[in-house]
């Protein structure tokens, strides 16, 4: 109640930015989202964000993993392709093909430098892209690192989608603790970054370099279980593939991800969220 209206997360601040498939439209014209996925036994993650990505409408959605993995991704996908990146070449040998206009790097990579190099391949060139988990984290210790790889390349939309944990480690603790509000903080951090941060939570904020900013009030305390996180990342990267830009994608993301958590309500688990967004997403293109 103590916010402006104009910081609330609404449709109306985005739905006419939404991508809605063409009469004439082909799967290729809808966008190709990638997913970088890490080991078999992770795999849970990148899989929960390729099938969202694939309901947010995306026309192709490849998931991107170690070889040794891919027969374990295999058994558990399939609309979702999949393609070979045993290291930072790999993956550069797959995002040679610039049909693949968004990228989505973090859940269950694993922290270290491994997903360090392959965010830095993933940041070359003009592609849409979300770090997201263990891919912020990576950068805990060289977060300028970080920052002057997304300033290297201009006009082209960087999306961080820590929760509260994730946003100390990659922007530091004080970030959070001297802003005069969640939403100051998520501002200022967009501004030191150069890209859009989602800080999520409850009260989930999205903030612009430009300084634009949404806080979300379409939720339900019911997302507080594991893999939600990884459905939003995956919901965002579907927008983006579909070439929505980045700060409707990630605020429209956030709006959608919560309302479809709010249909069901208890007993709410992430695998829930791909099947309830088709009943949300009929609502926003009623009139369209
Ligand atoms: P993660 O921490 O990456 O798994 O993401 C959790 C997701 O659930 C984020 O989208 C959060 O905004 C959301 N979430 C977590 N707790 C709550 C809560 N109490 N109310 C509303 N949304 C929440
Ligand atoms: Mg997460």
């Amino acid at each position: 109640a103590i916010l402006p209206q104009a910081f609330v997360n609404e449709p109306a601040l985005w739905r006419s930015a939404l991508a809605w498939p063409q009469p004439d439209g082909h799967k290729y014209s809808r966008g190709h989202a990638l997913v970088v996925g890490g080991e078999g036994w992770k795999s849970g993650a990148p899989r929960l964000a390729a099938g969202a990505a694939l309901r947010a409408g995306a026309g192709l959605v490849t998931i991107a993993a170690p070889f040794r993995a891919l027969p374990i991704y295999a058994s558990q996908l399939t609309a979702v392709m999949l393609a070979e990146a045993n290291n930072p070449d790999g993956l550069g040998d797959v995002l040679a093909d610039e049909r693949k206009n968004a990228v989505l790097l973090g859940p269950g990579l694993g922290v270290g430098a491994g997903t360090a190099a392959m965010v830095k391949v993933a940041l070359c060139g003009r592609r849409a892209i979300v770090l997201d988990a263990d891919a912020l984290t990576s950068f805990e210790a060289r977060r300028e690192d970080l920052f002057a790889m997304i300033a290297a390349e201009a006009g082209r939309d960087v999306v961080l989608t820590p929760h509260e944990g994730e946003f100390a480690r990659l922007f530091g603790k004080e970030t959070l603790t001297e802003a005069p509000s969640k939403l100051e903080a998520a501002r200022a951090a967009a501004r030191a970054s150069g890209a859009i941060v989602v800080l999520k939570g409850s009260d989930t904020v999205v903030a612009g370099p430009d300084g634009r900013a949404a806080v979300n009030e379409m939720s339900s305390p019911f997302l507080a279980t594991a893999g939600t996180g990884d459905v939003l990342a995956g919901i965002i990267v579907g927008q983006l593939a579909q070439g929505v830009a980045g700060f409707e994608a990630a605020a429209s993301a956030v709006w959608i991800h919560g309302a479809a958590a709010a249909r069901r309500g208890p007993g709410l688990i992430s695998e829930d969220l791909q099947a309830l967004m088709p009943g949300v997403l009929a609502g926003l293109a009623a009139g369209v």
